[in-house]
Protein backbone atom coordinates (compact mmCIF):
# COMPACT_ATOMS: atom_id res chain seq x y z
CA UNK A 1 0.00 0.00 0.00
CA UNK A 2 1.37 3.48 -0.97
CA UNK A 3 0.23 6.32 0.98
CA UNK A 4 -0.08 9.94 -0.78
CA UNK A 5 -0.65 12.99 0.16
CA UNK A 6 -2.15 16.02 -1.07
CA UNK A 7 -4.85 19.13 -0.49
CA UNK A 8 -8.66 18.85 1.02
CA UNK A 9 -10.35 20.14 -1.70
CA UNK A 10 -13.43 18.47 -1.25
CA UNK A 11 -14.92 16.10 1.44
CA UNK A 12 -16.08 12.52 1.42
CA UNK A 13 -14.22 9.10 0.87
CA UNK A 14 -14.18 7.61 -2.58
CA UNK A 15 -13.09 3.73 -2.76
CA UNK A 16 -12.20 2.51 -7.01
CA UNK A 17 -10.20 2.01 -9.83
CA UNK A 18 -8.04 4.93 -11.01
CA UNK A 19 -8.28 6.00 -14.79
CA UNK A 20 -6.02 9.05 -15.88
CA UNK A 21 -7.38 11.50 -18.22
CA UNK A 22 -5.44 12.82 -20.58
CA UNK A 23 -5.78 15.85 -22.80
CA UNK A 24 -3.11 15.11 -24.99
CA UNK A 25 -2.29 18.87 -25.15
CA UNK A 26 1.31 18.00 -25.12
CA UNK A 27 0.89 16.15 -27.97
CA UNK A 28 -0.46 19.41 -29.80
CA UNK A 29 2.38 19.39 -33.13
CA UNK A 30 4.20 22.66 -34.41
CA UNK A 31 3.19 23.38 -38.09
CA UNK A 32 4.84 25.62 -40.21
CA UNK A 33 2.01 27.01 -42.48
CA UNK A 34 1.84 28.71 -45.85
CA UNK A 35 -1.66 29.78 -45.73
CA UNK A 36 -1.97 32.43 -42.80
CA UNK A 37 -6.05 33.53 -44.39
CA UNK A 38 -7.04 30.32 -43.29
CA UNK A 39 -5.52 29.41 -40.47
CA UNK A 40 -6.75 32.62 -38.85
CA UNK A 41 -10.19 31.64 -40.43
CA UNK A 42 -10.08 28.45 -38.66
CA UNK A 43 -9.29 30.28 -35.21
CA UNK A 44 -12.12 32.61 -35.84
CA UNK A 45 -14.71 29.26 -36.40
CA UNK A 46 -13.37 27.82 -33.47
CA UNK A 47 -14.02 30.63 -31.68
CA UNK A 48 -17.69 31.12 -32.72
CA UNK A 49 -18.17 27.16 -31.36
CA UNK A 50 -16.56 27.48 -28.49
CA UNK A 51 -18.65 30.56 -27.39
CA UNK A 52 -22.07 28.63 -28.21
CA UNK A 53 -20.46 25.86 -26.04
CA UNK A 54 -19.60 27.55 -23.14
CA UNK A 55 -23.49 29.75 -23.45
CA UNK A 56 -24.90 26.45 -23.36
CA UNK A 57 -22.47 25.11 -20.78
CA UNK A 58 -23.55 28.37 -18.84
CA UNK A 59 -27.29 27.41 -19.07
CA UNK A 60 -26.80 24.03 -18.04
CA UNK A 61 -24.75 24.63 -15.00
CA UNK A 62 -27.24 27.12 -13.66
CA UNK A 63 -29.04 23.66 -12.80
CA UNK A 64 -26.21 21.56 -11.72
CA UNK A 65 -24.07 24.19 -9.67
CA UNK A 66 -26.21 27.31 -9.15
CA UNK A 67 -26.29 31.15 -10.78
CA UNK A 68 -23.05 32.17 -9.09
CA UNK A 69 -20.68 29.19 -9.43
CA UNK A 70 -22.32 28.98 -13.77
CA UNK A 71 -21.03 32.26 -13.61
CA UNK A 72 -17.02 30.59 -14.39
CA UNK A 73 -17.92 29.83 -17.74
CA UNK A 74 -19.73 33.33 -18.14
CA UNK A 75 -15.93 34.75 -17.25
CA UNK A 76 -14.75 31.72 -19.36
CA UNK A 77 -16.68 33.66 -22.08
CA UNK A 78 -15.11 37.15 -21.45
CA UNK A 79 -11.76 35.20 -21.87
CA UNK A 80 -12.40 33.82 -25.30
CA UNK A 81 -13.62 37.44 -26.13
CA UNK A 82 -10.86 39.29 -24.89
CA UNK A 83 -9.00 41.19 -27.64
CA UNK A 84 -5.81 40.23 -26.08
CA UNK A 85 -6.07 37.05 -25.38
CA UNK A 86 -6.77 36.38 -29.62
CA UNK A 87 -3.97 39.10 -30.43
CA UNK A 88 -1.75 36.92 -28.86
CA UNK A 89 -2.81 34.11 -30.85
CA UNK A 90 -3.05 35.85 -33.73
CA UNK A 91 0.51 36.92 -33.84
CA UNK A 92 2.05 33.73 -33.12
CA UNK A 93 0.27 32.48 -36.65
CA UNK A 94 0.68 35.55 -38.40
CA UNK A 95 4.72 36.37 -37.41
CA UNK A 96 6.12 32.53 -37.00
CA UNK A 97 3.60 30.81 -39.45
CA UNK A 98 2.37 28.27 -37.24
CA UNK A 99 -0.50 26.50 -37.10
CA UNK A 100 -3.91 26.74 -34.77
CA UNK A 101 -4.10 24.35 -32.33
CA UNK A 102 -0.12 25.33 -31.18
CA UNK A 103 -0.35 29.09 -31.33
CA UNK A 104 -3.40 28.36 -28.88
CA UNK A 105 -1.67 26.34 -26.60
CA UNK A 106 0.93 29.13 -26.80
CA UNK A 107 -0.91 31.97 -26.85
CA UNK A 108 -2.85 31.15 -23.85
CA UNK A 109 0.31 30.39 -22.26
CA UNK A 110 1.74 33.88 -22.69
CA UNK A 111 -1.92 35.60 -22.19
CA UNK A 112 -1.20 34.02 -18.58
CA UNK A 113 2.18 35.79 -17.95
CA UNK A 114 0.73 38.89 -19.16
CA UNK A 115 -2.00 38.80 -17.21
CA UNK A 116 -0.45 38.57 -14.01
CA UNK A 117 1.57 41.01 -14.80
CA UNK A 118 -0.75 43.46 -15.72
CA UNK A 119 -3.30 42.23 -12.77
CA UNK A 120 -5.91 41.38 -14.69
CA UNK A 121 -8.21 38.98 -12.57
CA UNK A 122 -8.73 36.08 -14.69
CA UNK A 123 -5.42 35.58 -16.29
CA UNK A 124 -3.91 36.03 -13.16
CA UNK A 125 -5.64 34.08 -10.39
CA UNK A 126 -7.35 31.55 -12.96
CA UNK A 127 -4.75 30.15 -15.22
CA UNK A 128 -6.63 27.34 -14.96
CA UNK A 129 -9.71 28.99 -16.56
CA UNK A 130 -7.55 30.65 -19.45
CA UNK A 131 -6.37 26.56 -20.14
CA UNK A 132 -9.86 25.53 -20.06
CA UNK A 133 -10.53 27.76 -22.86
CA UNK A 134 -7.40 26.97 -24.70
CA UNK A 135 -8.39 23.56 -24.91
CA UNK A 136 -11.83 23.70 -25.76
CA UNK A 137 -10.66 25.97 -28.65
CA UNK A 138 -7.92 23.04 -29.67
CA UNK A 139 -10.52 20.19 -29.16
CA UNK A 140 -13.01 22.46 -31.50
CA UNK A 141 -10.43 22.25 -34.20
CA UNK A 142 -9.33 18.27 -33.95
CA UNK A 143 -12.32 16.67 -35.71
CA UNK A 144 -10.94 13.16 -34.19
CA UNK A 145 -11.09 14.30 -30.39
CA UNK A 146 -12.36 11.02 -28.46
CA UNK A 147 -13.31 12.32 -25.48
CA UNK A 148 -12.11 9.99 -22.29
CA UNK A 149 -14.57 11.41 -19.68
CA UNK A 150 -16.77 8.76 -19.37
CA UNK A 151 -15.76 5.42 -18.31
CA UNK A 152 -18.54 2.86 -18.48
CA UNK A 153 -18.00 1.89 -14.58
CA UNK A 154 -17.34 3.64 -11.96
CA UNK A 155 -13.91 5.28 -11.21
CA UNK A 156 -11.75 7.68 -10.01
CA UNK A 157 -10.07 10.15 -12.23
CA UNK A 158 -6.74 11.46 -12.13
CA UNK A 159 -5.46 13.74 -14.19
CA UNK A 160 -2.50 16.46 -14.45
CA UNK A 161 -4.69 19.00 -13.44
CA UNK A 162 -8.15 19.02 -14.19
CA UNK A 163 -9.90 22.41 -15.68
CA UNK A 164 -13.23 24.01 -14.00
CA UNK A 165 -15.78 22.54 -17.11
CA UNK A 166 -14.48 19.19 -17.28
CA UNK A 167 -15.61 18.99 -13.50
CA UNK A 168 -19.01 20.73 -13.88
CA UNK A 169 -19.56 18.14 -16.81
CA UNK A 170 -18.72 15.24 -14.57
CA UNK A 171 -20.76 12.65 -14.76
CA UNK A 172 -21.13 11.99 -10.55
CA UNK A 173 -23.18 8.56 -10.61
CA UNK A 174 -19.66 7.27 -12.63
CA UNK A 175 -16.95 9.49 -11.61
CA UNK A 176 -16.54 9.08 -7.56
CA UNK A 177 -13.42 10.46 -7.05
CA UNK A 178 -10.38 13.23 -8.10
CA UNK A 179 -7.03 13.15 -7.54
CA UNK A 180 -4.78 15.54 -9.52
CA UNK A 181 -0.92 16.17 -9.31
CA UNK A 182 -1.76 20.27 -9.40
CA UNK A 183 -4.17 21.86 -8.12
CA UNK A 184 -5.41 24.29 -4.99
CA UNK A 185 -8.21 24.21 -2.83
CA UNK A 186 -9.74 27.55 -3.93
CA UNK A 187 -9.26 27.03 -7.42
CA UNK A 188 -12.68 26.94 -9.44
CA UNK A 189 -11.85 23.03 -9.99
CA UNK A 190 -11.81 22.60 -6.25
CA UNK A 191 -14.99 24.67 -5.81
CA UNK A 192 -17.06 22.71 -8.39
CA UNK A 193 -15.79 19.26 -6.92
CA UNK A 194 -17.17 20.46 -3.94
CA UNK A 195 -20.42 21.85 -5.24
CA UNK A 196 -21.07 18.92 -7.16
CA UNK A 197 -20.04 16.78 -3.93
CA UNK A 198 -17.25 14.46 -5.65
CA UNK A 199 -14.39 13.81 -2.98
CA UNK A 200 -11.37 15.53 -3.87
CA UNK A 201 -7.67 15.70 -3.55
CA UNK A 202 -5.81 18.03 -5.21
CA UNK A 203 -1.86 19.17 -5.93
CA UNK A 204 -0.24 15.59 -4.62
CA UNK A 205 2.92 16.47 -7.10
CA UNK A 206 4.29 14.28 -9.60
CA UNK A 207 4.15 11.47 -6.82
CA UNK A 208 0.70 10.32 -8.34
CA UNK A 209 2.38 8.39 -11.35
CA UNK A 210 0.30 7.19 -13.94
CA UNK A 211 2.12 4.05 -13.50
CA UNK A 212 -0.85 3.36 -10.64
CA UNK A 213 -3.76 3.67 -13.60
CA UNK A 214 -5.91 0.59 -13.53
CA UNK A 215 -5.18 0.03 -9.63
CA UNK A 216 -7.43 0.17 -6.54
CA UNK A 217 -7.37 3.17 -4.78
CA UNK A 218 -9.30 5.34 -1.35
CA UNK A 219 -9.25 9.13 -1.65
CA UNK A 220 -10.13 10.81 1.35
CA UNK A 221 -11.23 14.15 0.78
CA UNK A 222 -11.78 14.42 4.78
CA UNK A 223 -7.77 14.32 5.21
CA UNK A 224 -6.19 14.99 1.86
CA UNK A 225 -5.01 11.08 1.23
CA UNK A 226 -4.54 8.98 -1.23
CA UNK A 227 -4.24 5.14 -0.64
CA UNK A 228 -2.92 3.29 -3.60
CA UNK A 229 -3.58 -0.59 -3.18
CA UNK A 230 -5.13 -0.30 -0.10
CA UNK A 231 -5.27 -3.49 2.38
CA UNK A 232 -8.28 -5.16 3.18
CA UNK A 233 -8.34 -3.56 7.01
CA UNK A 234 -8.22 -0.50 5.38
CA UNK A 235 -10.58 -0.59 2.76
CA UNK A 236 -13.29 -2.54 5.46
CA UNK A 237 -12.64 0.78 7.87
CA UNK A 238 -13.00 3.42 4.81
CA UNK A 239 -16.27 1.55 3.60
CA UNK A 240 -17.95 1.86 7.27
CA UNK A 241 -16.95 5.76 7.47
CA UNK A 242 -18.03 6.33 4.43
CA UNK A 243 -21.56 4.64 5.07
CA UNK A 244 -21.89 6.32 8.32
CA UNK A 245 -21.26 10.14 6.27
CA UNK A 246 -24.15 8.89 3.73
CA UNK A 247 -26.44 8.44 6.58
CA UNK A 248 -25.37 11.34 8.36
CA UNK A 249 -25.67 13.28 5.55
CA UNK A 250 -29.50 12.26 4.49
CA UNK A 251 -30.21 12.86 8.29
CA UNK A 252 -29.08 16.47 8.10
CA UNK A 253 -30.79 16.74 4.63
CA UNK A 254 -34.04 16.17 6.05
CA UNK A 255 -33.39 19.08 8.23
CA UNK A 256 -33.68 21.38 5.27
CA UNK A 257 -36.37 24.20 5.71
CA UNK A 258 -37.00 23.39 9.33
CA UNK A 259 -36.87 25.64 11.88
CA UNK A 260 -34.11 26.86 14.24
CA UNK A 261 -36.23 26.34 17.46
CA UNK A 262 -35.87 24.12 20.77
CA UNK A 263 -38.19 22.07 21.80
CA UNK A 264 -39.19 24.82 24.41
CA UNK A 265 -39.90 26.71 21.42
CA UNK A 266 -36.85 28.98 22.28
CA UNK A 267 -36.02 30.08 17.97
CA UNK A 268 -32.66 31.70 17.53
CA UNK A 269 -31.43 32.64 13.97
CA UNK A 270 -28.73 30.59 12.01
CA UNK A 271 -26.76 32.64 9.65
CA UNK A 272 -23.06 31.67 8.05
CA UNK A 273 -19.58 33.28 7.07
CA UNK A 274 -18.34 33.82 3.85
CA UNK A 275 -15.00 34.07 3.09
CA UNK A 276 -15.40 34.21 -1.24
CA UNK A 277 -17.25 35.03 -4.27
CA UNK A 278 -18.14 31.32 -4.38
CA UNK A 279 -18.93 30.52 -0.72
CA UNK A 280 -21.86 32.21 -1.77
CA UNK A 281 -23.33 28.94 -3.42
CA UNK A 282 -22.73 27.24 -0.55
CA UNK A 283 -24.85 29.25 1.81
CA UNK A 284 -28.20 29.14 -0.39
CA UNK A 285 -27.16 24.98 -0.29
CA UNK A 286 -26.94 25.14 3.56
CA UNK A 287 -30.30 26.19 4.00
CA UNK A 288 -28.60 29.36 6.57
CA UNK A 289 -30.81 32.26 6.71
CA UNK A 290 -28.59 34.83 5.23
CA UNK A 291 -24.62 35.82 5.50
CA UNK A 292 -23.95 36.72 9.35
CA UNK A 293 -20.25 37.79 8.03
CA UNK A 294 -18.94 38.72 5.10
CA UNK A 295 -15.19 38.68 5.58
CA UNK A 296 -15.20 41.05 3.12
CA UNK A 297 -11.20 41.36 3.27
CA UNK A 298 -10.61 38.62 0.19
CA UNK A 299 -11.35 41.01 -2.47
CA UNK A 300 -8.28 42.57 -1.41
CA UNK A 301 -6.24 39.82 -0.04
CA UNK A 302 -6.47 38.20 -4.20
CA UNK A 303 -5.11 41.23 -5.68
CA UNK A 304 -1.99 43.38 -6.05
CA UNK A 305 -4.88 46.34 -6.54
CA UNK A 306 -7.16 47.88 -4.43
CA UNK A 307 -10.50 46.88 -5.51
CA UNK A 308 -11.94 49.43 -7.36
CA UNK A 309 -15.68 50.92 -5.92
CA UNK A 310 -17.52 48.54 -8.85
CA UNK A 311 -15.51 45.55 -8.42
CA UNK A 312 -16.99 45.72 -4.61
CA UNK A 313 -20.29 46.83 -5.46
CA UNK A 314 -20.12 43.88 -7.96
CA UNK A 315 -19.93 41.54 -5.20
CA UNK A 316 -22.02 42.50 -2.70
CA UNK A 317 -24.65 43.33 -4.94
CA UNK A 318 -24.31 39.70 -5.93
CA UNK A 319 -24.35 38.33 -2.12
CA UNK A 320 -27.49 40.64 -1.62
CA UNK A 321 -29.53 39.44 -4.61
CA UNK A 322 -28.59 35.83 -4.31
CA UNK A 323 -30.13 35.76 -0.99
CA UNK A 324 -33.62 37.48 -1.31
CA UNK A 325 -34.59 38.70 1.31
CA UNK A 326 -32.69 37.42 3.77
CA UNK A 327 -29.81 39.47 5.77
CA UNK A 328 -26.42 40.18 4.34
CA UNK A 329 -23.87 41.03 7.10
CA UNK A 330 -20.98 43.09 5.40
CA UNK A 331 -17.91 43.62 7.63
CA UNK A 332 -15.54 46.07 6.23
CA UNK A 333 -12.00 44.82 5.13
CA UNK A 334 -10.22 43.26 8.63
CA UNK A 335 -7.06 43.42 7.10
CA UNK A 336 -3.73 43.57 8.80
CA UNK A 337 -2.30 41.44 11.01
CA UNK A 338 -2.29 38.04 9.10
CA UNK A 339 -4.15 39.69 6.34
CA UNK A 340 -1.73 41.87 5.04
CA UNK A 341 -1.49 43.82 1.83
CA UNK A 342 1.69 44.99 0.05
CA UNK A 343 -0.14 48.01 -1.07
CA UNK A 344 -0.94 48.85 2.24
CA UNK A 345 2.93 49.20 3.57
CA UNK A 346 1.86 49.36 6.84
CA UNK A 347 5.66 49.39 7.24
CA UNK A 348 7.09 46.22 9.47
CA UNK A 349 5.56 46.05 12.99
CA UNK A 350 7.02 43.85 15.70
CA UNK A 351 3.36 42.26 16.42
CA UNK A 352 0.75 42.65 13.32
CA UNK A 353 -1.95 40.59 15.28
CA UNK A 354 -1.62 43.77 17.72
CA UNK A 355 -1.01 46.44 15.09
CA UNK A 356 -2.66 48.48 12.73
CA UNK A 357 -5.80 46.53 11.60
CA UNK A 358 -8.83 46.00 11.27
CA UNK A 359 -10.62 49.42 11.31
CA UNK A 360 -7.48 51.28 12.38
CA UNK A 361 -6.55 49.98 9.14
CA UNK A 362 -9.39 52.37 7.39
CA UNK A 363 -9.91 54.67 9.66
CA UNK A 364 -5.88 55.51 8.90
CA UNK A 365 -6.88 54.85 5.01
CA UNK A 366 -9.91 57.03 4.40
CA UNK A 367 -9.89 56.68 1.10
CA UNK A 368 -9.97 53.11 0.70
CA UNK A 369 -12.39 53.27 3.60
CA UNK A 370 -14.99 55.76 1.85
CA UNK A 371 -14.46 53.09 -1.36
CA UNK A 372 -15.89 50.31 0.20
CA UNK A 373 -18.53 52.51 2.17
CA UNK A 374 -19.54 53.68 -1.33
CA UNK A 375 -19.79 50.19 -2.39
CA UNK A 376 -21.79 48.65 0.11
CA UNK A 377 -24.04 51.72 0.52
CA UNK A 378 -24.90 51.48 -3.15
CA UNK A 379 -25.30 47.89 -2.78
CA UNK A 380 -28.02 48.67 0.12
CA UNK A 381 -30.23 49.26 -2.55
CA UNK A 382 -30.66 45.89 -4.12
CA UNK A 383 -31.15 43.38 -0.52
CA UNK A 384 -31.38 43.63 2.83
CA UNK A 385 -27.52 44.08 3.72
CA UNK A 386 -25.63 45.58 6.72
CA UNK A 387 -22.48 46.93 7.73
CA UNK A 388 -20.11 45.38 10.40
CA UNK A 389 -16.85 47.57 11.53
CA UNK A 390 -14.39 44.86 12.87
CA UNK A 391 -11.70 45.12 15.63
CA UNK A 392 -13.30 47.66 17.64
CA UNK A 393 -11.70 48.97 20.87
CA UNK A 394 -13.77 52.42 21.56
CA UNK A 395 -16.53 54.28 21.63
CA UNK A 396 -14.73 57.05 19.16
CA UNK A 397 -13.49 54.31 16.65
CA UNK A 398 -17.16 54.08 15.94
CA UNK A 399 -17.95 57.36 16.06
CA UNK A 400 -15.55 57.94 13.31
CA UNK A 401 -16.43 55.32 11.02
CA UNK A 402 -19.90 56.29 11.55
CA UNK A 403 -19.22 60.18 10.77
CA UNK A 404 -17.48 58.84 7.19
CA UNK A 405 -20.06 56.40 6.52
CA UNK A 406 -22.81 59.33 6.95
CA UNK A 407 -20.13 61.33 4.51
CA UNK A 408 -20.30 58.54 1.92
CA UNK A 409 -24.10 58.59 2.00
CA UNK A 410 -24.47 61.97 1.68
CA UNK A 411 -21.94 62.10 -1.57
CA UNK A 412 -24.45 59.26 -2.93
CA UNK A 413 -27.53 61.44 -2.13
CA UNK A 414 -25.83 64.78 -3.62
CA UNK A 415 -25.26 62.29 -6.91
CA UNK A 416 -28.68 60.92 -6.80
CA UNK A 417 -27.18 57.21 -6.49
CA UNK A 418 -29.91 54.90 -4.61
CA UNK A 419 -29.09 53.44 -1.49
CA UNK A 420 -30.60 51.90 2.06
CA UNK A 421 -31.30 55.13 4.18
CA UNK A 422 -31.89 53.19 7.51
CA UNK A 423 -28.84 50.56 6.77
CA UNK A 424 -28.14 49.03 9.93
CA UNK A 425 -24.80 49.36 11.77
CA UNK A 426 -22.78 47.10 13.83
CA UNK A 427 -19.22 47.21 15.64
CA UNK A 428 -17.52 43.26 16.75
CA UNK A 429 -16.75 42.49 19.81
CA UNK A 430 -13.22 41.45 19.69
CA UNK A 431 -11.28 42.24 22.59
CA UNK A 432 -11.71 42.68 26.43
CA UNK A 433 -11.83 46.73 26.20
CA UNK A 434 -14.93 46.31 23.39
CA UNK A 435 -16.41 43.64 26.27
CA UNK A 436 -15.80 46.07 28.97
CA UNK A 437 -17.50 49.19 26.69
CA UNK A 438 -19.99 46.99 25.11
CA UNK A 439 -23.61 48.76 26.40
CA UNK A 440 -21.74 52.11 25.23
CA UNK A 441 -20.70 50.25 21.82
CA UNK A 442 -24.44 49.16 21.70
CA UNK A 443 -25.47 52.92 22.30
CA UNK A 444 -24.11 53.40 19.27
CA UNK A 445 -24.67 50.42 16.66
CA UNK A 446 -27.86 48.53 16.25
CA UNK A 447 -26.42 45.18 16.80
CA UNK A 448 -22.77 43.86 18.42
CA UNK A 449 -21.15 40.73 17.29
CA UNK A 450 -19.20 38.39 19.00
CA UNK A 451 -15.51 37.38 17.07
CA UNK A 452 -14.49 34.98 19.89
CA UNK A 453 -11.73 33.56 18.16
CA UNK A 454 -9.65 37.27 18.24
CA UNK A 455 -11.41 37.46 22.13
CA UNK A 456 -10.35 34.60 22.78
CA UNK A 457 -6.78 35.03 21.80
CA UNK A 458 -6.68 38.37 23.45
CA UNK A 459 -8.40 37.36 26.92
CA UNK A 460 -5.93 34.45 26.85
CA UNK A 461 -2.80 36.75 25.62
CA UNK A 462 -2.25 33.52 23.37
CA UNK A 463 -1.67 33.44 19.15
CA UNK A 464 -4.53 31.99 18.16
CA UNK A 465 -2.82 30.13 15.24
CA UNK A 466 0.17 29.48 16.79
CA UNK A 467 0.17 25.23 17.00
CA UNK A 468 2.57 24.98 20.13
CA UNK A 469 0.32 26.81 22.27
CA UNK A 470 -2.46 24.21 21.73
CA UNK A 471 -2.14 22.01 25.40
CA UNK A 472 -2.77 25.41 26.66
CA UNK A 473 -5.16 26.96 24.73
CA UNK A 474 -8.80 26.85 26.44
CA UNK A 475 -11.19 28.07 23.92
CA UNK A 476 -13.70 27.45 26.69
CA UNK A 477 -11.79 29.77 29.72
CA UNK A 478 -14.95 30.73 32.00
CA UNK A 479 -13.03 34.17 31.26
CA UNK A 480 -14.05 33.75 28.22
CA UNK A 481 -17.43 32.33 28.68
CA UNK A 482 -18.01 35.29 31.48
CA UNK A 483 -17.36 38.25 28.48
CA UNK A 484 -20.23 36.28 26.52
CA UNK A 485 -22.80 36.63 29.00
CA UNK A 486 -21.77 39.77 30.39
CA UNK A 487 -21.81 41.35 26.25
CA UNK A 488 -24.99 39.60 25.70
CA UNK A 489 -26.78 41.17 28.80
CA UNK A 490 -24.97 44.57 27.87
CA UNK A 491 -26.29 44.89 24.19
CA UNK A 492 -29.76 43.44 25.47
CA UNK A 493 -30.31 46.63 28.14
CA UNK A 494 -29.78 48.53 25.07
CA UNK A 495 -32.71 46.53 23.04
CA UNK A 496 -30.49 45.73 20.57
CA UNK A 497 -29.07 42.36 18.95
CA UNK A 498 -25.87 40.16 19.73
CA UNK A 499 -24.82 37.89 17.29
CA UNK A 500 -21.75 35.14 17.84
CA UNK A 501 -19.66 34.98 14.66
CA UNK A 502 -16.25 33.28 15.63
CA UNK A 503 -15.60 29.47 15.66
CA UNK A 504 -17.39 28.82 18.82
CA UNK A 505 -21.01 29.31 17.17
CA UNK A 506 -20.77 26.16 15.74
CA UNK A 507 -19.27 24.14 18.71
CA UNK A 508 -22.42 22.41 19.61
CA UNK A 509 -21.19 21.82 23.37
CA UNK A 510 -22.27 25.15 23.85
CA UNK A 511 -25.44 25.73 21.65
CA UNK A 512 -27.70 25.12 25.43
CA UNK A 513 -25.06 28.00 27.05
CA UNK A 514 -25.22 30.31 24.19
CA UNK A 515 -28.98 30.08 24.34
CA UNK A 516 -29.44 30.35 27.90
CA UNK A 517 -27.60 33.60 27.93
CA UNK A 518 -30.37 34.76 24.76
CA UNK A 519 -27.80 34.98 21.88
CA UNK A 520 -29.89 36.45 18.62
CA UNK A 521 -28.03 34.65 16.35
CA UNK A 522 -25.00 32.16 14.91
CA UNK A 523 -23.15 32.25 12.06
CA UNK A 524 -20.90 29.88 11.15
CA UNK A 525 -19.56 28.01 8.10
CA UNK A 526 -22.01 27.10 5.60
CA UNK A 527 -21.52 23.47 6.01
CA UNK A 528 -22.25 23.24 9.67
CA UNK A 529 -25.57 24.65 9.43
CA UNK A 530 -27.62 21.56 9.81
CA UNK A 531 -25.84 20.12 12.19
CA UNK A 532 -26.24 23.28 14.47
CA UNK A 533 -30.01 23.19 13.57
CA UNK A 534 -30.14 19.57 14.77
CA UNK A 535 -28.35 20.37 18.25
CA UNK A 536 -31.12 23.54 18.54
CA UNK A 537 -34.11 21.26 17.98
CA UNK A 538 -32.66 18.54 20.25
CA UNK A 539 -32.44 21.34 23.41
C1 LIG B 1 -13.40 36.43 15.11
O1 LIG B 1 -12.36 36.99 15.44
O2 LIG B 1 -14.00 35.61 15.83
C2 LIG B 1 -14.00 36.68 13.78
C3 LIG B 1 -15.21 36.28 13.47
O3 LIG B 1 -13.22 37.34 12.88
P1 LIG B 1 -12.02 36.63 12.09
O4 LIG B 1 -12.10 35.15 12.39
O5 LIG B 1 -12.21 36.94 10.66
O6 LIG B 1 -10.83 37.28 12.68
MG1 LIG C 1 -11.60 38.61 14.22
Amino acid sequence: MITLSGKKASSGIAIGKILFYKRDLKDIRRIYVRDIDKEIQRLMRARDKAQQELEGLYESSIREVGEVNAAIFEMQQQILQDQDFIDEITRIIVEEKLNAEYAIQQGAEQFIKYAKKEDIAYGAGHAVDVRDVAFRLIRTLSRNWKDRLMGDEPFIMAASELYPSEVVQLDTSKVKGIVTMHGTVNSHTAVLARTKGIPAVLGIGEVLKEEYDGKQIIVDGNEGRVYIEPDYALVQKMQKQQNENRTEERNLERLKGKENVTQSGQKIDITANIDSREDIETVLRSDAGGIGLMRSEFLYLDNTKLPTEEQQYQMYTLAAESMGNKPVVIRTADLGGNKSIPVLKTGEEKNPTMGLRGIRVSLEKEDMFRTQLRAILRASANGNISILFPMIDSVEEVQRAKILLERAKKELKDEKTAFDEHIKVGAMVETPAAVMISGELAREVDFLSLGTNDLTQFTLGMDRDDKELEPFYNKYHPAVMKMLRIVANNVHLEGKRISVTGDLAADTSLTEYFLEIGIDELSVEPDQVLNLRRRIREV
